[in-house]
């Protein structure tokens, strides 16, 4: 397993719509088991293809927050969902402050369905349908925006989010050039 790098706002690809995986291939398992070791390494809670530079429509979550890495708390049960859809969504709705691994220090109350059922392939090629509600579902729906090219800056007002690039692009720019100043 290796730990991939995150991409983060505002890097472009992030912004773009993701392609459909036509096969799932050992490469795609592969994928999953570094996407999962990257997103407990990350503390995140579900992590999408696009966020380490592959447009490809699929994601990985775990939301209870188990570490396997960690040897007190091993248990863990990440979901891979490749092509995922969402074949029915309740009226009911649950409003959660949301982060994001490519949005640091930006935490956005959004509005989402409450339960959400979603039908996807997993990571041997089968169809599989999921329930999920509460947490669960905001990070299932949360992940598909990903897909799209929809990030928790979409959720901002444009002021919020000129903002946020310029404080982005300015530590974007001090990470560069603290690590130029080491290179003796
Ligand atoms: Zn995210």
């Amino acid at each position: 397993m290796a730990k991939l790098e995150v991409l983060k706002y505002p890097e472009k690809s992030l912004k773009e719509p993701s392609e459909p995986v036509k096969e799932v291939t050992e490469e795609h398992r592969q994928l999953f088991q570094d996407m999962i070791e990257t997103m407990y390494l990350s503390h995140g809670l579900g992590l999408a293809a696009p966020q380490v530079g592959l447009n490809i429509t699929l994601f990985v979550m775990d939301v209870a927050r188990p570490n396997p890495l960690d040897e007190e708390n091993p248990i863990s049960n990440p979901l891979c969902l490749i092509n995922p859809k969402i074949i029915e969504k309740s009226d009911e709705t649950i409003i959660y402050e949301e982060g994001c691994l490519s949005c640091p220090d930006l935490l956005v109350d959004v509005k989402r369905s409450k339960a959400v059922v979603v039908e996807a392939l997993n990571e041997k090629g089968e169809l599989i349908t999921h329930n999920f509600t509460e947490l669960e579902a905001v990070c299932a729906q949360h992940e598909m925006d990903h897909l799209q090219g929809t990030l928790l800056t979409d959720q901002i007002s444009r002021l919020k989010r000129e903002l946020y690039r310029k404080k982005r692009m300015r530590l974007k720019k001090e990470e560069e050039e603290s690590f130029d100043s080491n290179l003796l």
